[in-house]
Protein backbone atom coordinates (compact mmCIF):
# COMPACT_ATOMS: atom_id res chain seq x y z
CA UNK A 1 0.00 0.00 0.00
CA UNK A 2 1.11 3.53 -0.69
CA UNK A 3 2.49 5.58 2.17
CA UNK A 4 0.23 8.26 3.44
CA UNK A 5 2.14 10.82 5.00
CA UNK A 6 0.64 14.54 6.56
CA UNK A 7 3.66 16.44 7.94
CA UNK A 8 3.23 19.78 9.92
CA UNK A 9 6.84 20.29 7.97
CA UNK A 10 9.30 18.94 6.08
CA UNK A 11 12.99 19.44 7.50
CA UNK A 12 15.94 19.54 4.63
CA UNK A 13 19.91 19.85 5.57
CA UNK A 14 21.93 20.86 3.43
CA UNK A 15 25.21 19.90 2.10
CA UNK A 16 25.44 16.50 4.08
CA UNK A 17 27.81 15.01 1.87
CA UNK A 18 30.76 16.96 0.92
CA UNK A 19 30.70 15.65 -2.77
CA UNK A 20 27.63 17.36 -3.62
CA UNK A 21 28.66 20.71 -1.58
CA UNK A 22 31.56 20.50 -3.47
CA UNK A 23 29.59 20.02 -7.10
CA UNK A 24 27.60 23.53 -6.01
CA UNK A 25 30.85 25.43 -5.12
CA UNK A 26 29.37 25.16 -1.50
CA UNK A 27 31.12 26.01 1.62
CA UNK A 28 30.85 22.46 3.96
CA UNK A 29 28.89 23.80 6.92
CA UNK A 30 30.02 23.10 10.79
CA UNK A 31 26.93 22.81 12.25
CA UNK A 32 23.45 21.08 11.00
CA UNK A 33 22.05 23.73 8.78
CA UNK A 34 18.15 23.49 7.36
CA UNK A 35 15.73 24.65 5.31
CA UNK A 36 11.94 23.96 5.19
CA UNK A 37 9.68 22.52 2.13
CA UNK A 38 5.88 23.01 2.83
CA UNK A 39 3.85 19.75 3.02
CA UNK A 40 2.13 20.91 0.18
CA UNK A 41 4.79 19.92 -2.07
CA UNK A 42 4.72 16.42 -1.27
CA UNK A 43 3.68 14.25 -4.10
CA UNK A 44 2.55 10.04 -3.93
CA UNK A 45 4.37 7.22 -5.94
CA UNK A 46 4.14 7.67 -9.17
CA UNK A 47 2.80 11.13 -9.03
CA UNK A 48 4.29 13.94 -12.32
CA UNK A 49 6.07 16.52 -10.54
CA UNK A 50 5.12 19.58 -12.63
CA UNK A 51 7.75 21.82 -13.51
CA UNK A 52 6.40 25.98 -13.49
CA UNK A 53 6.32 27.72 -16.27
CA UNK A 54 9.57 29.97 -14.56
CA UNK A 55 11.14 27.12 -14.15
CA UNK A 56 14.66 26.65 -16.19
CA UNK A 57 16.66 24.67 -14.30
CA UNK A 58 14.84 21.54 -12.46
CA UNK A 59 17.26 19.45 -10.25
CA UNK A 60 16.57 16.28 -8.42
CA UNK A 61 18.19 15.58 -5.49
CA UNK A 62 17.63 12.14 -4.43
CA UNK A 63 17.37 11.51 0.12
CA UNK A 64 17.15 9.46 2.27
CA UNK A 65 14.00 10.63 4.52
CA UNK A 66 13.09 10.02 7.67
CA UNK A 67 9.77 10.15 9.23
CA UNK A 68 9.10 11.51 12.63
CA UNK A 69 6.56 8.95 15.06
CA UNK A 70 6.85 10.99 18.10
CA UNK A 71 6.50 14.41 19.35
CA UNK A 72 9.87 15.93 20.74
CA UNK A 73 12.06 19.10 21.95
CA UNK A 74 15.29 18.78 22.82
CA UNK A 75 15.36 15.47 21.94
CA UNK A 76 19.08 14.01 23.17
CA UNK A 77 21.31 12.20 20.52
CA UNK A 78 20.96 8.89 22.64
CA UNK A 79 17.09 9.47 22.23
CA UNK A 80 16.80 10.09 18.91
CA UNK A 81 15.49 6.26 18.14
CA UNK A 82 12.98 6.23 20.43
CA UNK A 83 11.28 9.25 17.92
CA UNK A 84 11.75 7.52 14.61
CA UNK A 85 8.87 5.75 12.92
CA UNK A 86 10.35 4.93 9.60
CA UNK A 87 12.49 5.81 6.89
CA UNK A 88 11.93 5.58 3.17
CA UNK A 89 13.23 7.87 -0.07
CA UNK A 90 12.47 11.50 -1.26
CA UNK A 91 13.41 14.11 -3.99
CA UNK A 92 14.10 17.03 -2.71
CA UNK A 93 12.96 18.88 -6.07
CA UNK A 94 14.90 22.04 -6.96
CA UNK A 95 14.44 24.80 -8.97
CA UNK A 96 18.64 25.66 -9.25
CA UNK A 97 17.79 29.07 -11.10
CA UNK A 98 15.27 30.44 -8.84
CA UNK A 99 18.15 29.93 -6.16
CA UNK A 100 20.62 31.28 -7.42
CA UNK A 101 19.13 33.85 -7.87
CA UNK A 102 17.85 33.94 -4.59
CA UNK A 103 21.18 33.04 -3.08
CA UNK A 104 22.64 36.09 -5.16
CA UNK A 105 20.26 37.94 -3.67
CA UNK A 106 20.37 36.87 0.07
CA UNK A 107 16.52 36.23 -0.08
CA UNK A 108 15.32 32.47 1.24
CA UNK A 109 15.00 29.98 -1.09
CA UNK A 110 11.17 28.95 -0.19
CA UNK A 111 10.19 29.64 -3.89
CA UNK A 112 13.18 27.29 -5.38
CA UNK A 113 12.02 24.40 -3.06
CA UNK A 114 8.45 24.87 -2.39
CA UNK A 115 6.29 24.21 -5.33
CA UNK A 116 3.98 21.76 -5.64
CA UNK A 117 4.69 18.27 -6.74
CA UNK A 118 8.36 19.08 -5.25
CA UNK A 119 8.91 16.14 -2.85
CA UNK A 120 7.67 12.92 -4.99
CA UNK A 121 8.68 9.91 -1.88
CA UNK A 122 8.08 6.91 -1.18
CA UNK A 123 6.93 4.20 -2.05
CA UNK A 124 7.40 1.97 0.65
CA UNK A 125 8.51 3.15 3.93
CA UNK A 126 10.76 0.35 6.79
CA UNK A 127 10.90 0.67 10.70
CA UNK A 128 13.98 1.32 11.69
CA UNK A 129 14.42 -2.52 13.91
CA UNK A 130 14.12 -3.23 9.74
CA UNK A 131 16.46 -0.35 8.38
CA UNK A 132 19.65 0.47 9.94
CA UNK A 133 20.42 3.80 8.20
CA UNK A 134 24.11 3.38 8.30
CA UNK A 135 26.45 2.06 5.06
CA UNK A 136 23.55 2.03 2.96
CA UNK A 137 23.81 3.21 -0.82
CA UNK A 138 21.60 5.79 -2.79
CA UNK A 139 21.35 6.42 -5.90
CA UNK A 140 18.85 7.94 -8.52
CA UNK A 141 18.49 6.77 -12.13
CA UNK A 142 16.90 8.88 -14.43
CA UNK A 143 15.37 7.03 -17.78
CA UNK A 144 17.84 4.22 -16.56
CA UNK A 145 20.86 6.34 -16.86
CA UNK A 146 22.50 6.42 -13.17
CA UNK A 147 22.65 10.36 -12.25
CA UNK A 148 23.26 10.40 -8.22
CA UNK A 149 25.24 7.83 -6.36
CA UNK A 150 26.48 8.05 -2.68
CA UNK A 151 26.46 6.06 0.18
CA UNK A 152 25.26 7.40 3.86
CA UNK A 153 28.53 6.47 5.00
CA UNK A 154 29.48 9.84 3.43
CA UNK A 155 27.31 11.92 5.14
CA UNK A 156 29.04 14.78 7.16
CA UNK A 157 25.87 14.45 9.97
CA UNK A 158 24.76 11.51 11.62
CA UNK A 159 20.42 10.94 11.18
CA UNK A 160 20.70 11.12 14.86
CA UNK A 161 22.82 14.42 15.10
CA UNK A 162 20.54 15.80 12.56
CA UNK A 163 17.38 15.46 14.52
CA UNK A 164 18.46 16.32 17.98
CA UNK A 165 19.74 19.50 16.72
CA UNK A 166 17.06 21.13 14.53
CA UNK A 167 15.03 19.87 17.67
CA UNK A 168 16.72 22.73 19.62
CA UNK A 169 14.95 24.80 17.27
CA UNK A 170 11.31 23.37 16.55
CA UNK A 171 9.03 20.68 18.00
CA UNK A 172 9.24 17.53 16.06
CA UNK A 173 5.84 16.44 15.34
CA UNK A 174 4.66 12.71 14.30
CA UNK A 175 4.42 12.71 10.84
CA UNK A 176 7.17 15.02 10.12
CA UNK A 177 9.90 14.57 7.38
CA UNK A 178 13.69 15.12 7.23
CA UNK A 179 15.55 14.65 3.97
CA UNK A 180 18.75 14.17 4.73
CA UNK A 181 21.00 15.38 2.17
CA UNK A 182 21.88 14.10 -1.63
CA UNK A 183 24.65 13.21 -3.13
CA UNK A 184 26.60 13.91 -5.93
CA UNK A 185 25.59 14.22 -9.86
CA UNK A 186 22.48 16.41 -9.19
ZN1 LIG B 1 18.21 18.60 -0.74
Amino acid sequence: SDLLMAPTKIVCVLRNYLEHAKELNSPVPDKVKFFLKPPSSLLANRGTVIIPDSVESLHHEVELAVLIGKRGRFIDVDNVKDHVMAYTVILDMTARDLQGKAKKAGLPWTEAKGYDTFAPFGPRAYPPGEFDWHHKRIWLDVNGERRQEGNTNDMLFSIERIISEVSEVMTLEPGDIFCTGTPPGV
